[in-house]
């Protein structure tokens, strides 16, 4: 594999260890603050706000892990760098925006449309 290609395996796995981390300490955070939830009411529904918002961080953050997953699936067979749905070779260019891209610019607008 080219070195360009191997370089963004390697910010793949980073950002597996990086996510896999932040979503970790925010569901430890989730906890913490459930079990310091104000009794007044109001108070309450502000703190219960956070929470919905650090739920919306987090549920970005798995879809993230889960694309970076398949991504590095796509490299354990060999695969990383096409395009999965028409085999055509993902340019550099494209992998170094979004490192856990799996199919070319033309499929991704293809499948987003559909
Ligand atoms: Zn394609």
């Amino acid at each position: 594999m080219p070195l360009k290609y191997r370089e963004q395996v390697e910010r793949l796995h980073a950002l597996e260890r990086e996510l896999s981390a932040r979503i970790e300490r925010e569901a430890r955070e989730t906890l913490g603050d459930e079990g310091r939830l104000d009794a007044d009411s109001e108070e309450r529904a502000v703190q219960l706000g956070h929470l919905e918002a650090d739920d919306r961080i987090a549920e970005t953050a798995q879809l993230e892990l889960r694309q970076v997953r398949a991504a590095l699936m796509r490299h354990a067979s060999g695969a990383y760098g096409r395009c999965a749905s028409c085999e055509a070779k993902i340019p550099v260019a494209r992998l170094e925006a979004v490192p856990f891209a799996i199919h070319c610019v033309a499929c991704a607008e293809r499948l987003r449309a559909s």
